[in-house]
């Protein structure tokens, strides 16, 4: 009995192995791919399986997005490259950093594949899948053999919560069967859409920046392996066929030759395959080479082909009737991204050891001779708060610089595009192009960005030291700094026995967060709109007071508590003992106004861009950690000054019936900040007396010339993608404290306002204020002067209008400054 039963178990142990097969998405998922949408945590699960059932693949778990979920990548070779997946890791890093080293035997190539950066272009996630499956089964076409000089690194799904948004919409209101109508619900998304992330940031718009906590995690896993290919899967209007490199006009100049002419062999490759389905497909249209924060230019500007596929089929659900009266399924679409993964890998597979050794050169060429029209940049230590910020954000870019070097030189001025001469001092940031990662550094740097074709596909400006708000200098000499880390021994501030009051600093956000610590103390804190001088000591405008009677009728342990935000902060207060002052206004004088706590609200509902309403959402949560109470339009007359005292109105268009419901509220002593478009919606109300220009359209400025061949092209006299200008500051108004000599904003559209009657022309723009960036003839007309951002008192409430965006993409850091001055300064 025992011997059968002995045998019965061989033999299920026999059957066992035979079946124990991996299991395709179709088995694991228990449906057919393509037939539904599948949940994150349904694609994780899957990747964890196929990386358990094979050993070929190594799971990296990466990090965690805004909403928890978890981000992987799964990396996949041959047997014998993953037994040495840490050797070829480091071999292909050491050429990312021109380290000479000794020829490997057999060094595979990278190739990255990331996919539904845009959560709501759905069909990527459903592609990782497949193609994994595909790899670990070696059942495409010579995969296995691909397998044997590419390490390929697949990333599921880059943006998980904005894909589960738009799954769970797409879910919830799809019925039994699609409907291919496309003026069914399901192919309409609502607001804020599934394309962005928690914060309604684009992700892939983020790459330079890492502004958004997927992107930071992503990119130092990134950093890690510098890929020498990486393939960014997206979906486009499901009425548009499919794009592939080779990409369109403009391509920045530092990309090199090898990087496009890789673009156009691979490309090939693909269309090879689309031409054998039939499958319609565009190259060299729409999609540039420029701004250097996408998952193309990014991975381009760090040595590696960067491409970026993209899939029509936005909105397209499980089926979409297209304009050509087919349908486009979920499975079509699959198809076609899985096609283009599996060409791309044979191309790369094909080139590997090209790719190499162009990648290691690309480094080598980068160290020895500088790209662009400098050697160095200089940035001047002007802010000590944005300063750090800027060494922070070239630190996670893996760019070197250093600081100091006490020299006098000659540079072009970013202030005055003209070159004079400077002297470097000791905690100025130094930036020398003789380093690997000199392409991006000078991409980020270089005051102008040549532009070959403006129709472009997104902002043609973003130099570092205008969106910093730093004065700062490009040299032909090659410079490096001195010192590798600032000198911030400060000078003890004075220190009273009995302080009559104690006084604080405002340079920077760390600033306005021991504001925030006094003020939940219960702290009274004024601002000293001026400067004053105690003894021989000059204390700048916009100090911040603390008195101490003031605050001890209320707090009888206010020296305590002080000294608890002093040492939380880990900064010293000064303290004096007595009002009087040398120069400058005594503390009993009107120039030192109690700041009243801000209780903050902002409107996020359908009529306001989702991106503009992101970026302040992300600011207050992530940066200040301040409470924002986000409402719907239509509860603006609910509010209450002892709950609501600032409403902020972001990008958007709103209706006129609730922005009249505002005017007691200000009145009151409500205060009123207006972003961009909204300052549209509320013209012609009372008391909003802002009026934007109007330029009547002259017949010389109408295009009679355009040719039919240019029908799709964008009308160039009347394009600004994205410039920057500079704004001449009322350096009075306590809104422009903490900034620079100018503020340097980046216009994306053309209006400009008639200065306030009965307000503060606070930023203002003058004729020939462009810095950089592309701006066709009949903008730069309008652009000639008017209003940027001023403030309006009314009665005892304020109104400040904001008509470029401050916080754009949260890497303009010196609108940060003037944004949290609006917050928490003006009364
Ligand atoms: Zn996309």
């Amino acid at each position: 009995m025992k011997r059968i039963l002995l045998s019965i178990s061989f033999l299920l142990i026999g059957i066992t192995g035979l079946l124990a097969q991996i299991k395709s998405p179709d088995d694991f998922l228990g449906y057919s791919l393509g037939s539904k949408f599948t949940p994150h945590y349904q694609i994780l699960a899957y990747f964890k399986y196929l990386a358990a059932a094979n050993k070929n693949i190594r799971l990296i778990s990466y990090g965690k997005t805004y909403e928890n979920r978890e981000l992987v990548v799964a990396v996949i070779s041959s047997a014998e490259n993953i037994s040495r997946l840490e050797e070829i890791r480091m071999f292909n890093l050491n050429l990312s950093k021109a380290v000479a080293q000794p020829r490997a035997v057999k060094q595979p190539v990278v190739l990255w594949m990331s996919y539904n950066v845009h959560g709501n272009e759905a069909s990527s996630s459903e592609t990782s899948m497949k193609t994994l499956y595909t790899l670990a089964m070696a059942s495409f076409g010579r995969s296995k053999e691909w397998l044997e000089n590419t390490v390929v690194i697949i990333d599921p799904c880059l943006n998980p919560d904005g894909r589960e948004r738009y799954v769970n919409f797409y879910n919830s209101v799809a019925g039994i069967r699609p409907n291919a109508n496309p003026a069914a619900r399901e192919h309409n998304e609502p607001w804020p859409r599934g394309r962005f992330n928690h914060y309604y940031f684009d992700l892939n718009r983020d790459w330079a920046w890492q502004s958004q906590i997927e992107t930071q995690q992503r990119l130092a896993l990134y950093h890690e392996w510098m890929p020498e290919v990486h393939i960014d899967f997206h979906e486009q209007s499901f009425n548009d066929p499919y794009y592939f490199a080779p990409a369109a006009e403009p391509v920045h100049q530092d990309i090199t030759a090898f990087q496009r002419e890789f673009q156009i062999i691979a490309g090939k490759n693909n269309a090879k395959y689309f031409d054998e389905n039939g499958w319609q497909y565009f190259t060299k249209e729409r999609f540039d080479l420029l701004y250097p924060s996408y998952g193309d230019t990014y991975p381009l500007y760090n040595g590696a082909i960067g491409m970026t596929y993209e899939q029509g089929g936005i909105s397209a659900g499980l089926a979409v009737q297209i304009s050509s009266g087919d349908t486009l399924t979920l499975r079509d679409r699959i198809d076609h991204h899985f096609t283009t993964g599996m060409a791309t890998l044979e191309t790369v597979s094909a080139h590997a050891g090209l790719l190499i050794s162009e990648f290691g050169k690309y480094f080598e060429r980068s160290a020895a001779n500088t790209p662009g029209n400098y050697k160095s940049y200089v940035i001047k230590a002007d802010n000590m708060s944005r300063l750090k910020k800027l060494a922070a954000l070239l630190s996670k870019n893996h760019i070197e610089y250093a600081f100091g070097g006490e020299k006098t030189m000659s540079g072009y001025s970013f202030e005055t595009k003209k070159t004079m001469s400077f002297r470097i001092q000791r905690n100025d940031l130094v930036v020398s192009l003789k380093q690997p990662a000199a392409v991006l550094a000078n991409v980020l740097f270089e005051p102008e960005t040549k532009v070959t074709d403006s129709n472009t596909y997104d902002i043609t400006a973003w130099s570092l030291p205008y969106a910093y708000g730093l004065s700062a200098f490009a040299t032909k000499e090659t410079i490096s700094g001195a010192f590798a880390a600032l000198d911030e021994k400060a000078e003890a501030p004075d220190v009273a026995e009995k302080p009559y009051a104690w006084i604080l600093p405002w340079n920077g956000l760390e600033d306005a967060r021991i504001l925030i610590s006094l003020q939940r103390s219960g702290i009274k804190v004024r601002l000293a709109e001026q400067a004053f001088t105690i003894g021989t000591k000059v204390y700048p405008e916009g100090s911040l007071l603390i008195y101490r009677i003031e605050n001890e009728k209320i707090n009888r342990d206010i020296s305590d508590r002080i000294a608890a935000v002093s040492k939380d902060s880990n900064k010293a207060f000064a303290s004096i003992s007595s009002g009087f002052v040398q120069k400058g206004k005594d503390f009993g004088s009107s120039v030192y106004p109690l700041l009243t706590i801000p209780k903050v609200a902002m409107v996020a509902d359908d009529n306001v861009s989702a991106s503009g309403a992101g970026e302040i959402w992300h600011f207050f949560e992530q940066e200040l950690k301040y409470p924002l109470h986000l409402i719907d339009e239509k509860d603006l007359g609910n509010l209450e000054l002892p709950t609501t005292n600032v409403l902020i109105l972001p990008d958007g268009e709103y209706l006129r019936k609730n922005i009249e419901k505002l005017e007691n509220w200000i009145y009151r002593g409500g205060k009123v900040i207006l972003m961009e478009d909204a300052i549209s919606s509320v013209t012609g109300i009372k008391p909003f007396e802002i009026k934007k220009k109007e330029f009547p359209v002259s017949p010389e400025n109408e295009n009679l010339s355009r040719a039919y061949k240019e029908k799709n092209e964008d009308n160039t006299a009347d394009a600004i993608p994205g410039a920057i200008y500079k704004i001449n500051l009322d350096h009075t108004h306590p809104l422009t404290l903490g900034l620079g000599q100018f503020y340097y904003t980046l216009k994306t559209n053309d209006q400009i306002y008639e200065l306030l009657h009965k307000g503060w022309n606070v930023g203002v723009l003058k004729p020939n204020a462009l810095m950089a960036g592309v701006v066709g003839r009949n903008v730069q007309k309008k652009l000639g002067d008017g209003l940027v951002f001023g403030v309006q008192p009314a009665e005892k409430g304020n109104i400040i209008y904001f008509s470029t965006d401050v916080l754009f993409r949260s890497f303009w850091e010196s609108g940060k400054q003037l944004f949290t001055n609006a917050i928490f300064l003006i009364n």
